[in-house]
Order: structure tokens, then C-alpha cells, then sequence
């Protein structure tokens, strides 16, 4: 495996950064994962978009144009020879002195890791998983947008660590209003009388790339579909749930916090949306 940093790749044992990256000492950086489908990398466009999006935001200034990191992230497939697979590609403010101004970081630093995906069991998708609500709020807004796709994350890592303690694989977390904003690494989605409903960014979703391609091929199906704000009683009173992420993909849920979902299996619309996504990934 041959790491991309900075212009120059390495071994995974040589792939490292600096004690003094202000992405280490304060989390000052922004990510994306994207997943690399039979040697094509999936949404590639919409996830750069999106990282430079949430560089503008913490006013970080990526030194790659968008085009030559498209290019770039393409490029570290290749070298890897990664037909299936999972990219992680990280911006850090770069290496500077103690202290949080970023302006003691010259450079920001650019690092493509190419790896093997960690795949959810086949009988994840057939049965359904069960989920909790999390104490672990979602930032607010004035906090930190939560559409900013940041080095932060230790509020979402406390809210798996909830789920993982009560036996689950994934976590709802609220925005602070009690609202629901979305999970510790996917999107949500509830059905309700043959409507879909999934909450706004607003709420504290991330814009994921699942998630608008979900409600795309919903467009296309027919169903019809809103984002809107859920409650935890909506969640509970759903006749579907399901959640959708680069690594879970469509990931039908059918129990929430000891409510069976529906009729406790995966709904009839999560799975021709499941079907639908896995189509479309198919087709390239
Ligand atoms: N929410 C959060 C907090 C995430 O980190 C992610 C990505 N892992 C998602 C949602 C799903 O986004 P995407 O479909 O773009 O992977």
C-alpha cells in the first residue's frame, strides 16, 4: 500500500506527519471517505466539492486546485491497482509551532490513503440492525456547522461508544433542539405511509453523497420524498428506517431503542432503494 502525502508516497510503515500538525494537536483539518467501486471512484466530483467546501469554511487554504486533486486522487488508485476499496483523503492546517493560530502553519498539508473497505456482513442487509439514541448531542450550527466535515469528531466517537455499550453498531444523535440530526458516521432515513423523510441539514446532517444519491433514485422510483425535521416519536412510529453512508451504503434498521421498526424487518422501499443503489453503483 502506497500512502500519498504532500507530493511524495510512502510505504504504510514510513506514512506519517508531524507531532507539531495542527490536524493532530487540535483536530484543524477536514476529511472525506469515498468509495472506489470496481476501479472507478465513486461521486469522486461531489466528494472533492465537498472537501473544499468545508476547507472554505474553517478558511483553510487547500494548495491543490480542484482539478489537480480530482486528478490526484485518481492518481493514487492507479498506483495502488485498488479495484474495490476505500479512500481517505485528509487536509490538515500542516505542521506549525504550539498554539492554535493557524497561521503558524505555512502549508497545509494533503494526504490520499488508499485501503481495503471494511464491509457490514451480508446478513446486516437481509435482517436489519438495531440502533440507540445517543446522550452525545450533534454540534449546533453556532457551535460548528456540522456540514463542515472536520477532524472533530469526538462527539460522534462518544455516541458510538454508547452504541457499541449497548451492543449496537450505530448511534442517533439529536441535534440540541432533541430534533434528529443523523448518526455517528451515516445519514437517516424513515418511511411513513409511503413517503420518505430524511432531516435537513439544518437539523445537523451532513450533506452526505449517499444521501442525496438515496433521495435521487427515490425521485426516480417515485417515492416521494421530503427532508424535513423527525423527532424520536417519528423514528419509533416509522414503518421503515434505514441509513445511508460511503461505507454502510443503504443499511435497513429495525429496531430503535427497543422499538421494533414496522414489522421488525427490512422494509419493502429500503430494499428496492438498496436494490436501486447497488444498480446504479453496477452501471458505473
Ligand atoms: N454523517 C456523518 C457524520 C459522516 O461522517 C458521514 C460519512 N461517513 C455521513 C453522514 C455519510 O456521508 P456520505 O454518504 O457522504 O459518506
Amino acid at each position: 500500500m502506497k500512502v500519498y502525502i504532500d507530493g511524495n508516497y510512502y510505504d504504510k510503515e514510513q506514512a506519517c506527519v508531524s507531532v507539531f500538525d495542527h490536524g493532530l494537536l487540535y483536530g484543524d483539518g477536514v476529511f472525506e471517505g469515498i468509495r472506489i467501486y470496481n476501479g472507478t471512484v465513486f461521486k469522486l466530483r461531489e466528494h472533492i466539492v465537498r472537501l473544499y467546501q468545508s476547507a472554505k469554511a474553517i478558511l483553510l487554504h487547500i494548495p491543490m486546485a480542484m482539478a489537480e486533486m480530482q486528478a490526484q486522487v485518481e492518481e493514487v488508485v492507479k498506483v495502488n491497482n485498488t479495484h474495490d476499496g476505500y479512500i481517505r483523503l485528509v487536509v490538515t492546517r500542516g505542521r506549525g509551532d504550539l498554539g492554535l493560530d493557524p497561521a503558524k502553519c505555512p502549508k497545509a498539508s494533503v494526504i490520499i490513503i488508499v485501503a481495503d473497505v471494511e464491509l457490514y456482513p451480508p446478513e446486516y442487509y437481509a435482517k436489519g440492525i438495531e440502533i440507540i439514541t445517543s446522550s452525545s448531542r450533534r454540534l449546533p450550527v453556532d457551535g460548528l456547522d456540522p456540514r463542515i466535515k472536520s477532524l472533530n469528531y469526538l462527539n460522534n466517537i462518544m455516541a458510538k461508544l454508547e452504541a457499541k455499550q449497548a451492543g449496537c453498531l450505530e448511534a442517533v444523535m439529536l441535534n440540541k433542539e432533541g430534533y434528529v440530526a443523523e448518526c455517528t458516521g451515516d445519514n437517516i432515513f424513515v418511511v411513513k405511509e409511503g413517503r420518505l423523510y430524511t432531516p435537513t441539514v439544518y437539523q445537523g446532517a451532513l450533506d452526505g453523497i449517499t444521501r442525496a444519491t438515496v433521495l435521487e433514485l427515490a425521485q426516480k422510483l417515485n417515492i416521494p420524498c421530503e427532508a424535513r425535521a423527525l423527532s424520536c416519536y417519528d423514528l419509533y412510529n416509522a414503518d421503515e428506517c434505514f441509513l445511508t453512508g460511503s461505507g454502510a451504503e443503504v443499511m435497513p434498521v429495525t429496531a430503535i431503542d427497543g422499538r421494533r421498526i414496522g414489522d421488525g424487518k427490512p422494509g419493502v422501499i429500503t430494499h428496492r432503494l438498496l436494490k436501486a443503489f447497488r444498480e446504479f453503483i453496477a452501471a458505473g
